[in-house]
């Protein structure tokens, strides 16, 4: 899966590097946080993928939203996302788990401090001509 990148606005260029999946917490089915950067002009940052929890199968609602970090941050969540044995499973109890997934008091993802204040960009997918 690629996507276009928001920095060089090169199609294609922008790879999901490493991902975590965290537990789904009030509003989401699925949440996944993730490293994605640009093969073409070395952009890092984050991004989520969240999937709504709707009434009915057909009322899912998928957010892919990229935000724009600051590269510490984003090396501080890929040094975490390496240290998990386990990424792919929401319900490991490792610090990465713990921290990156933490919930708010309304049991709410309160997602990471440097996305709070980023800016966001669409992870937008190109499939056939670019
Ligand atoms: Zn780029
Ligand atoms: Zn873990």
């Amino acid at each position: 899966m690629a996507f276009r990148c928001p920095q060089c606005n090169t199609c294609n260029s922008l790879q999901i590097e490493l991902a975590i999946d965290l537990p789904p917490d009030r509003t989401s089915e699925e949440l996944s946080l993730q490293v994605v950067s640009c093969g073409a002009c070395g952009f890092r940052s984050l991004a989520v993928c969240d999937v709504g929890r709707g009434d009915c199968p057909e009322s899912e609602s998928w957010k892919h939203i990229g935000y724009w970090v600051r590269p510490d941050a984003v090396e501080s969540v890929s040094m975490a996302i390496r240290s998990c044995p386990e990424p792919r499973n929401p319900r490991c109890p490792s610090v990465a788990h713990t921290s990156l997934g933490k919930k708010d008091l309304r049991g709410e993802w309160s997602g990471l401090l440097e996305m709070e204040r980023g800016h966001t960009f669409a992870m937008r997918l190109f499939i056939g001509q670019s």
